[in-house]
C-alpha cells in the first residue's frame, strides 16, 4: 500500500500496520554511531512498550557512557568536512533527508502511535508532517547564514563577523513529541555545519532510529549525525558532562533541566533547555462565541492527553461566563474519545507510561484533598482499556491557588479552572509562577489583547487560540520554562559562534 492509499484508507476504517513498520520492528536495533548500527558496547537492550497496552514493542539497545564516548569521537571526525562543505550541498543532503522522512511519513506515523500511544491522525498531523516542515525549513538555511560589518570608530580598520558552528552538538529529547523535539534539533544543527548525537526519550526511541536510517539513505555523511538510545541517568548525562560536546540541546522536565545545565557547567559547554510550564489560559467575558472559547480550552489541556509542555492547564474564566463555559467545556470533554491511537475516531490516547499513570492519578487524590471540586474524570479507564495507561479526561472547578494541582505541572489530562473578575487581578494570577512558556487570551477587544500579550510572563502568547507553532517562529521559556530558544532564525544563533575578525586596511 503507498502512502497516499493508506492515508485516504486510515479516515475509513481502523488501521492495520503498514509492513514496513512490521519489519521495522523486527530489525535489530543498534546504535548508529560513525554510519554503522551497533550493538552498545555491554551488550544491554530494553524494551520499549506501547502504551496503549502495555506490550513491548521491540528491544534496542541501551548506551552508556562508553558508546557516547564513540559516538562523540565520531561526530569530531565529521566535524571538518561537514562544516566546511559547500552550503548548497548541506542544503541539497538535507532536503533529501526532509524528501525521504515525507515519502516514509505513514510509517514514521503508525511507529510514533505505537511507540507513544498518541492518536494515529495526531501523529500524522502534529508529529510527522510538522517534522518533515521543519527539516525541510533548515534545510534552506545554510546559504542564508550571514555575518555584519562593524561602523568601528578606529580609523583604518574593516571589521566583520563570522557565523560559526559550534562542533559537536547533543539533542536530548522528550518523549511527548519524539519526532518534532528531534527534528528542531537536528534541522538547525546540522543546518549550521554542527555533527550531532541525538539521544532520544527511554520511552520512545524507536522514530529517532528510523532517522537515523533515514539520514543514512539520504547520504548523510558518516559521523554527522549519529543515535545513542538509553537512559537519561547513564547515556543522557554521559552527553551533558562529555568534554567534547560543545553544546547540548535539552527538551524535557525542569528538574533534569536544572541537573543538565549543571553537569554542562564542568565543561562551559552552550546549553538550551525547553522545560516545562503551567500555562494560563483566560477567557474574557467579552469573547463573541463561548463555545468556540470552550474548545479552545478543551484541546489547549487535552491535546495530546495533556502531555504537552505547552498544555493550557491553569483555565482563567471571567466570572460573568463562567457557567456557560464550563458547561459547554464539561460537555465536550465528555464526548472526547479515549482509546488506542491506532483506532479510528480517537481524540486521546493512553499516557506514555505506568509511572506517568501513577504520578497523575496521585496529583488527581492531591486534587480531592485539598479542597477542589472534581468535575469530571478523574479515573483510570479499566474494561479493553486496562491493560494501557488509559486516564478520562478530568477538570477541577474551585481549585484553591496554592493546591498542588494549580501550581506544579502535572503532564497529564488535568485541568484547573479559575474565575477572576480583572484584566489587571488576572494577569497578576497569571503570572504568579515561576514557569513562563505560554499563555492564551481570548478576548474581542483589540486593545486588552494587545495589553495581555505585553503583560503576560510567557514565551509565546497566543491570542484567540492555541497551540501554534511554524518553522518560523522563536519558541522558547522563561523562567524556570527555559533557556534559549528554538525554531525560527533565533535558533542558528543558538547553534553557532560569532567570531569577529579585524582587519588593518591603512
Ligand atoms: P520525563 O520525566 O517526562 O520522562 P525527563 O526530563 O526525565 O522527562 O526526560 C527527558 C529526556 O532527558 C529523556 O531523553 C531522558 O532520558 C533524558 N534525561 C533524564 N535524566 C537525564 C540526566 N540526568 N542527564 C541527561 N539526560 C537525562
Ligand atoms: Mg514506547
Amino acid at each position: 500500500m503507498t502512502d497516499v492509499e493508506w492515508e485516504e484508507s486510515m479516515t475509513t476504517e481502523a488501521t492495520t500496520i503498514l509492513p514496513a513498520v512490521t519489519r521495522f520492528l523486527q530489525r535489530q536495533h543498534g546504535l548508529l554511531i560513525d554510519g554503522a548500527w551497533v550493538p552498545a558496547q555491554t551488550g544491554a537492550t530494553f524494551a520499549t512498550l506501547n502504551p496503549a497496552s502495555g506490550d513491548a514493542l521491540c528491544e534496542v539497545a541501551a548506551g552508556d557512557a562508553a558508546d557516547v564516548d564513540a559516538a562523540v569521537a565520531a561526530a569530531r571526525r565529521a566535524f571538518p568536512g561537514w562544516s566546511e562543505m559547500m552550503p548548497a550541498a548541506r542544503e541539497r543532503l538535507l532536503l533529501r533527508f526532509a524528501e525521504l522522512m515525507e515519502e516514509h511519513r505513514a510509517e514514521l506515523a503508525q511507529l510514533e502511535t505505537l511507540d507513544n500511544g498518541k492518536p494515529l491522525r495526531v501523529a500524522f498531523n502534529v508529529e510527522v508532517n510538522v517534522a518533515i516542515g521543519q527539516m525541510r525549513y533548515y534545510a534552506g538555511w545554510p546559504s542564508k547564514l550571514t555575518g555584519e560589518t562593524y561602523a568601528v570608530s578606529s580609523p583604518g580598520y574593516h571589521v566583520y563577523s563570522r557565523r560559526e558552528p559550534l562542533g559537536v552538538c547533543a539533542a536530548i529529547t522528550p518523549w511527548n513529541y519524539s519526532l518534532v523535539m528531534a527534528a528542531q534539533k537536528i534541522g538547525p544543527a546540522l543546518a549550521a555545519g554542527n555533527t550531532l548525537v541525538l539521544k532520544p526519550a527511554e520511552q520512545t526511541p524507536l522514530t529517532a532510529l528510523r532517522l537515523g536510517e533515514l539520514a543514512l539513505e539520504a547520504g548523510i555523511p558518516r559521523g554527522v549525525f549519529n543515535v545513542v538510545t538509553g537512559f537519561g541517568a547513564t547515556a543522557g548525562a554521559a552527553l551533558t558532562r562529555h568534554p567534547g560536546v560543545n553544546k547540548v540541546a535539552f527538551t524535557g522536565s525542569t528538574e533534569v533541566g536544572k541537573d543538565i545545565w549543571r553537569a554542562a557547567a564542568g565543561t562551559l559547554k552552550h546549553v538550551s533547555l525547553e522545560l516545562g510550564g503551567k500555562s494560563p489560559l483566560i477567557i474574557f467575558d467579552d469573547v463573541e462565541d463561548v463555545e468556540a472559547a470552550a474548545t479552545a480550552a478543551l484541546w489547549a489541556i487535552f491535546a495530546n492527553s495533556g502531555q504537552n509542555c505547552v498544555a493550557g492547564s491553569r483555565l482563567f474564566v471571567h466570572q460573568a461566563i463562567r457557567q456557560p463555559l464550563l458547561d459547554a467545556l464539561v460537555a465536550k470533554t465528555r464526548q472526547l474519545r479515549v482509546g488506542p491511537g491506532l483506532e479510528e475516531g480517537v481524540d486521546l490516547g493512553p499516557l506514555i507510561s505506568q509511572a506517568q499513570l501513577e504520578r497523575v492519578l496521585g496529583y488527581v487524590r492531591r486534587g480531592q484533598q485539598q479542597g477542589a471540586e472534581l468535575i469530571t474524570g478523574g479515573e483510570r479507564l479499566g474494561g479493553r482499556l486496562a491493560s494501557g495507561y488509559f486516564v478520562a479526561p478530568t477538570i477541577f472547578d474551585r481549585v484553591e491557588e496554592r493546591a498542588d494541582i494549580a501550581v506544579q505541572e502535572i503532564f497529564g489530562p488535568v485541568l484547573s479552572v479559575f474565575s477572576f473578575a480583572s484584566e489587571d487581578e488576572v494577569v497578576h494570577r497569571a503570572n504568579a509562577s515561576p514557569f513562563g512558556l505560554a499563555a492564551g487570551v481570548w478576548t474581542n477587544h483589540v486593545g486588552r489583547a494587545h495589553r495581555m500579550a505585553a503583560a503576560l510572563r510567557a514565551g509565546v502568547v497566543w491570542i484567540n487560540t492555541y497551540d501554534w507553532f511554524d518553522p518560523a517562529v522563536p519558541f522558547g521559556g522563561i523562567g524556570e520554562s527555559g533557556q534559549g530558544r528554538e525554531l525560527g532564525r533565533q535558533v542558528m544563533e543558538m547553534y553557532t559562534e560569532l567570531k569577529s575578525v579585524w582587519v588593518r586596511i591603512a
